[in-house]
């Protein structure tokens, strides 16, 4: 959960601005939290309190919905999710918001199949499509495969074979072609796993995720969210994003990891 608002930090100055290397500062004064980050703390919220998912979602959306970003976006949150944040009428989506916000259920959930009906309770709501159902399922049973010390390859198999997803690629062969315009995602979430499974540590997960360019703060907030599963993330990288969180999301990651530390 905090290796995805991490990487949101991280990957948020290169959304509009993709770059194709993984030599770059992880942060700088244009860095900030957006949407990702918020709707992960809404999710995070829903698990360790007595709120429904929809009461979290709409509180952290309408606390933020006109924050102006570093980047000069406001709100930041896709056009459709705002629509069932005023009006209530789902979207079924089948866009990337699904996956970025779900990484706080692989820190409570330790039974697949509750794993998976959680999951589906907290999409349904916005992302109501079988491309969503599908992305959240991938993503989550990478995350538990992960905890399960299962061996990388193998994990890439069954992905690869339940989820239809190819996972096999190399980043090098994706890079070139990929572009911010993949907002669903099939387009994202197995490249996500991709930066993660192939990462030599925390770090490195996130420096694939922005290399590849895309949908970047995403990208790098999926991909952190599997790689602090199979790393430890550095205390100075920890410090040095918690400058760019507010008091209130500091708060809710402290509550979250007190209640959930494994
Ligand atoms: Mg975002």
């Amino acid at each position: 959960m905090l290796g995805s608002i991490i990487g949101d930090i991280v990957g948020s100055r290169f959304e509009f601005h993709n770059i194709k290397t993984k030599d770059f500062s992880l942060f700088d004064e244009s860095c900030c939290f957006t949407d990702d980050t918020i709707l992960t703390c809404a999710v995070a919220e829903h698990l360790i309190s007595k709120l429904s998912i929809e009461e979290t979602l709409r509180k952290w959306a309408l606390k933020y919905q006109n924050r102006t970003y570093e980047n000069g976006e406001i709100g930041a949150f896709g056009k459709g999710f705002l629509q069932w944040v005023n009006t209530g009428v789902s979207i079924n989506s089948s866009s990337n918001g699904c996956v970025m916000r779900i990484s706080p259920l692989l820190h409570i959930n330790h039974d697949q199949q509750c794993l998976f009906k959680k999951a589906d309770e907290i999409t349904k709501i916005t992302h109501n499509h079988p491309e969503s159902l599908n992305a959240v399922h991938a993503y989550l049973e990478t995350g538990f495969m992960i905890q399960n010390l299962i061996p990388i390859d193998q994990i890439k198999e069954t992905i690869s074979d339940k989820y239809q997803y190819n996972v096999h690629q190399s980043l090098d062969e994706i890079r070139p072609l990929y572009n911010r315009f993949y907002v669903q995602c099939k387009n994202s979430v197995p490249q996500a796993i991709i930066c993660a499974l192939d990462a030599c540590s925390y770090e490195d997960a996130l420096r694939n995720a922005v290399s590849l360019g895309g949908d970047s703060d995403t990208l790098a907030c999926m991909a952190g969210g599997l790689a602090e599963l199979r790393f430890k993330i550095p205390t100075n990288i920890i410090a040095n994003a918690k400058k760019y969180m507010d008091k209130d999301i500091r708060k809710l990651i402290k509550m979250f990891y007190n209640m959930h530390e494994k």
